[in-house]
């Protein structure tokens, strides 16, 4: 790969995509499933339902026997049986006849229709009741009423799930209803997780003068934990070649899939990351034009994929977003790595030097659509701004200055109930 500087987004990012690949697939337990990414086609053995049932507390009858029914003209049924769900009755519903049937009971043979216990002199709520002799249907019901089919959700054979699909609790309770006991996934990416700095200690030590706290490595890795992934971590690297490859080495030994470090890809005295992707690895690119977060690197250490993320902790984390969450996206077997975006109108005038700019910004919905304002100081070093905000608004490349009142694409990082 040759050096190059002062990519877009767009370009940075798709150099990043077309970096890392979908890693292996595992099996999982249902009960370990949930947020993990299919890896194969899910096919179904059986049909859902698997045979027709009621779906209501009733008589099972002949629709034909029940076509004049009606409050004033009820018809009389003999009741044959009990249909208890989980039950199969050995019985014919034939002319005249009725089985009485609970929710979820496989309907019994010759019957085409459930009339609902309220529409007969039978109800049975709230009370055991014995087994009426006859009952009399005050409603007519059609062919297929209140009958639930075999295969009206998925049919034997067919494909329900397809590779890349995100396992959330509506799947898997599809895959149990299938009898699907252990599904194939992608294997979890593993983060190999760096800070650098001379200037960083640890969050449980005295502040000492020069020096501030590593925040980045709790930020970093709750970023990769969101994403279902695992963050292995390095530690923290001074600033100085031999503790960045030292740590990176850590890395290597516990095979992880992706670095992630961050500080010292500036053009500073002391940002020895880029060098050290030179000297021990390969360095796709390292500037984008993108506020914040500008400098960025991007390459493989030893052939694993590494991604150097800016010092300040909102470059960091927003650099995160853009590069990183997508990245770990498709290691873990997605086929989407785009956050939702929204049009949002912007409510103050705001202006940019023409990077691509991502502002911290707060989305709400009015009458009309949604707006958006900025949520205070934007200085990369400014964490705060980032706690108030719900979505970076983007000021396209190439746009110094926006009025009130323009429409701006909105990355959704939240999605609170108050936006819809
Ligand atoms: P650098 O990219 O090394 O020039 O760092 C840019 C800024 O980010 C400096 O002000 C650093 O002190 C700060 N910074 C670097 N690493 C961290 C970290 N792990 N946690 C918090 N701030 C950091
Ligand atoms: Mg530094």
């Amino acid at each position: 790969m040759t050096v190059q500087e002062y990519l877009t987004v767009a370009e940075a990012l798709s150099m990043v995509l077309n970096g890392v690949a979908p890693l292996p697939s595992t099996e999982v337990s249902l009960d370990d499933a949930l947020g993990r990414i299919l890896a194969g086609s899910i096919v179904a053995k059986d049909s859902l339902p698997p045979f027709a049932n009621s779906s209501m507390d009733g008589y099972a009858v002949r629709s034909a026997d029940v076509e004049g029914a009606g409050m004033d003209s009820p018809i009389s049924l003999e009741v044959l049986a009990d249909i208890a769900a989980g039950t199969v009755a050995d019985v014919v519903v034939t002319h005249g006849t009725a089985a009485r049937i609970m929710t979820g009971a496989a309907m019994p043979q010759g019957a085409d229709a459930v009339v609902p216990v309220e529409d007969t002199n039978e109800p049975w709520r709230n009370s055991v009741r014995s087994l009426p002799e006859h009952i009399l249907v005050s409603r007519a019901v059609k062919r297929g009423d209140y009958i639930r089919p075999i295969g009206e959700d998925i049919e034997a054979g067919q494909l329900v799930l397809s590779p890349g699909h995100i396992l959330r609790p509506q799947e898997i309770g599809v895959l149990a209803a299938l009898g699907i006991s252990q599904a194939p996934v992608h294997r979890r990416p593993r983060v190999g997780l760096l800070s650098t700095g001379d200037e960083l200690i640890a969050v449980e030590q005295a502040l000492e003068p020069g020096k501030i706290r590593d925040s980045n490595s709790y930020a970093q890795a709750a970023q990769i934990k969101n994403l279902g992934a695992e963050p292995i971590s390095l530690g923290v690297a001074r600033d100085q070649e031999e503790d960045v490859c030292r740590k990176l080495e850590l890395g290597l030994e516990q095979n992880v899939d992706l670095f992630v470090s961050s500080a010292g890809v500036s053009v500073g005295a002391y940002d020895v990351v880029k060098a050290v992707l030179e000297k021990e690895g390969n360095v796709g690119f390292w500037r984008v034009r993108m506020r914040p977060g500008k400098p960025l690197a991007f390459g493989t250490y030893h052939g694993v994929p590494y991604l150097g993320l800016p010092g300040n902790p909102v470059s960091a984390m927003v650099s995160f977003e853009r590069f990183v969450r997508p990245a770990i996206l498709k290691l873990a077997g997605c086929k989407e790595f785009a956050r939702p975006e929204l049009t949002v109108l912007f409510q103050e005038e705001i202006w940019s030097d023409g990077r691509e700019t991502y502002v911290r910004a707060i989305v709400t919905r009015t009458a009309e659509g949604y707006e958006a304002i900025s949520t205070g100081s934007q200085g990369s070093h400014v964490l705060t701004s980032l706690v108030k905000a719900n979505a970076l608004v983007i000021i396209p490349e190439g746009v110094k200055k926006v009025e009130t009142g323009t429409p701006l694409r909105a990355m959704m990082i939240d999605w609170p109930a108050s936006v819809f």
